[in-house]
């Protein structure tokens, strides 16, 4: 059977932002969500160096946390890395993978980004899995085009509803200030919507697809309320706990 539409997902991304001093923001969430109704499921992914921590401060709360980045490896000869299992080990429930920072930064193709996801399923860890079309790409016509290659790619063999996120993230959006249109928004996430029918079956209704790029309190509403919308990714505004509360309003 069709599931219904998913529940929402608000998630965080502090991105390489964050030390101690920074808890006070994800105290100050939880106590201004303390006692209210939420719609949707809220999420914030620290440094990984602070997840534990953020967990702690928000003991109690319905707010989870999230890594940021994980090796497909559990564990071996790779510095600086961190494993999905070292997330779980540490609080997590959810890991990003395949950003448009790692997938620049850091060379990260379709295919590693496919061997993150699963790894991150098989810590018991959500896999956000992010996907997006460059400046260029948009302005060529490819924004569809790239969403299916990117989405096909990167999706593993075993991906659920209950353990995939993807967030559609034009990376022309992210950081800058600007957005798709809210009609250029729809027609990715219906696209992305019928890919993940096409590769999931029935499950695919049933997947949330984030749309993360620039937003704030001021456009939140209006992009979440676009077709096939089920949350956002928000990368700045999730830094200040005023600003990322006033984009959950969405979900109020
Ligand atoms: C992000 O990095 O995932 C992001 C959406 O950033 P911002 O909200 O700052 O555009």
């Amino acid at each position: 059977m069709v599931k219904s539409v998913p529940r929402p997902l608000v998630a965080g991304n502090w991105k390489m932002n964050g030390t101690t001093a920074m808890l006070k923001e994800p105290r100050l969430l939880a106590g201004m969500l303390r006692g209210v109704k939420l719609k949707c499921e809220v999420l914030v992914c620290p440094p990984a160096t602070l997840a534990r921590r953020v967990k702690a401060v928000m003991k109690g709360s319905r707010i989870k946390v999230g890594g940021q980045d994980c090796h497909w490896n559990v564990s071996g000869a790779h510095t600086g890395d961190v494993s999905a299992e070292m997330l779980k080990d540490a609080g997590c429930t959810a890991v990003i993978v395949g950003h448009s920072e790692r997938r620049t930064n850091h060379a990260e193709t379709d295919d590693m980004v496919a061997k993150k996801a699963k790894a991150a399923h098989a810590a018991g860890l959500i896999a956000i899995i992010c996907i997006g079309e460059t400046l260029d790409q948009r302005k060529s016509g490819k924004a569809l085009e790239v969403a299916s290659t990117q989405l096909k790619g990167s999706l593993p063999e075993g991906a659920t509803a209950a353990n995939t996120v993807i967030a559609y993230e034009p990376v022309w959006a992210i950081g800058t200030g600007l957005t798709p249109t809210v009609a250029e928004v729809a027609e990715v996430h219906t696209h992305i919507r019928n890919d993940l029918a096409k590769l999931m079956g029935d499950a695919g209704a049933g997947v949330r697809i984030l749309y993360g790029g620039s937003v704030k309190p001021s456009n939140a509403s209006e992009l979440m309320a676009a077709a096939n919308v089920n949350g956002a990714l928000v990368g700045g505004a999730s830094l200040k706990a005023p600003d990322f509360i006033g984009i959950i309003k969405a979900y109020m």
